[in-house]
């Protein structure tokens, strides 16, 4: 099968040949449709992620199983099914308290670019060695995950290749919203930044019964935020002062931040109100450590939380059928359409702020 490598941080992907095996132990086999091109695959290219190359990134699909490995059952061949970038154990401490997102053998693997059991299903067939994957290995052919990983898509979403953003955006705004600020219908909930999680975090309070602010700098996707029912505020107006209008001078009940930088970091507790949430779901480089406005912090109250991801087995359904039931959008979000032989093209559409969510064909 072909698969889109990286050879080397910040080069061109390149297709190649690669041998897959077998699925193991509670594996499955998967023949892609359709993949998404999110910007923590860009920060694996550029190893700020350091994921070690050579490697096969994507982690949000929609693939037909091909092959079944033991041990797995709820699963045939020609299910279709969305994959998850978050592979729970099952067995684990946070797996058996029901926090399979938190897996604590999956966070051991997860930078090494291994499957759960810590060795690699691929092979570059010109060198006949090892390729690692991030968390799927989805732009390519065929993959193998941890069966764990995937929940079956119903018949009517299946010729929809947006749907891969279940997988990684959305079930990231999923566990932002809805596991960790707990949102209640009619709270104000600030999202901050406009990209694939901001913009599914937006629909997901929508979702639940939120009042949604989007704040972010790029008008088109402004302009998408309001079309999902958000006020839409850009952050040269004056974000703070817009909350503070909007909510009586009290600030906003929680606050997602869909970016991961210092600026970013900083607004968002400044647009929190006194018992407020901040959560945390933008990504940065692995080391980065940000400042904190401590006196509002703790005079406020206010909660900071990082939120990783949702659990694959139980959320993944239910963001599923709230697609099915029209009350999340990810059509919306989709942003062009590549081939695997465009992989580099559809990377650059992500970096340049071009597309929110490129998704590849394979
Ligand atoms: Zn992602
Ligand atoms: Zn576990």
């Amino acid at each position: 099968m072909r698969a889109a490598v990286l050879a080397r941080y910040n080069e061109p992907l390149a297709v190649e040949d690669v041998d897959v095996e077998r699925p193991r132990d509670g594996e499955v086999k998967l023949a892609v449709r359709s993949a998404g091109v999110c910007h923590s695959d860009l920060y694996v290219l550029e190893g700020a992620t350091p994921v070690p190359p050579p490697l096969v990134p994507g982690h949000e699909a929609v693939a037909e199983v091909a092959e079944v490995g033991p041990g797995v059952s709820g699963l045939e061949p020609g299910d279709v099914v969305v994959t998850s970038f978050i592979w729970p154990c099952g067995r684990c401490r946070n797996c058996a308290r029901g926090r399979e997102n938190l897996c604590e053998r999956f966070s051991e693997v997860r930078l090494k670019g291994v499957l759960l059991d810590g060795t690699s299903r691929l092979r570059l067939r010109r060198t006949g060695e090892a390729l690692r994957v991030f968390l799927g290995g989805l732009w390519a052919e065929e993959a193998v995950v941890p069966a764990s990983a995937v929940a079956k898509l119903p018949e009517r979403l299946r010729g929809r290749p947006e749907m891969a953003m279940l997988g990684c955006a959305y079930l990231t705004a999923y566990g932002a919203v809805v596991n960790s600020a707990s949102v209640q219908p009619g709270d104000v909930v600030v999202v901050v930044g406009t990209g694939g999680v901001g913009l599914a975090a937006v629909q997901m309070a929508k979702a639940v019964g939120a009042e949604v602010v989007a704040v972010g700098r790029n008008p088109e996707k402004l302009k998408l935020a309001r079309e999902m029912g958000a006020r839409a505020v850009d952050v040269r107006d004056g974000a703070v002062e817009a909350v503070k209008e909007l909510t009586g001078g009290r600030g906003a009940d929680v606050v997602i931040e869909a970016v991961g930088s210092d600026p970013t970091v900083d607004l968002s507790v400044e647009l929190a109100g006194p018992g407020g949430r901040v959560v945390l779901v933008g990504l940065a480089p692995v080391g980065h450590r940000a400042p904190l406005h401590l006196a509002k912090v703790v005079r406020g109250g206010i909660a900071v939380v990082g939120s990783y991801g949702a659990r694959p087995r139980v959320d993944l359904p239910k963001v599923i059928s709230l697609v099915e039931r029209g009350m999340l959008r990810p059509e919306l979000l989709a942003g062009g359409f590549y081939k695997l032989e465009q992989i580099n093209e559809a990377v650059e559409a992500l970096r340049s702020g071009r597309s929110i969510r490129p998704i590849v064909v394979p």
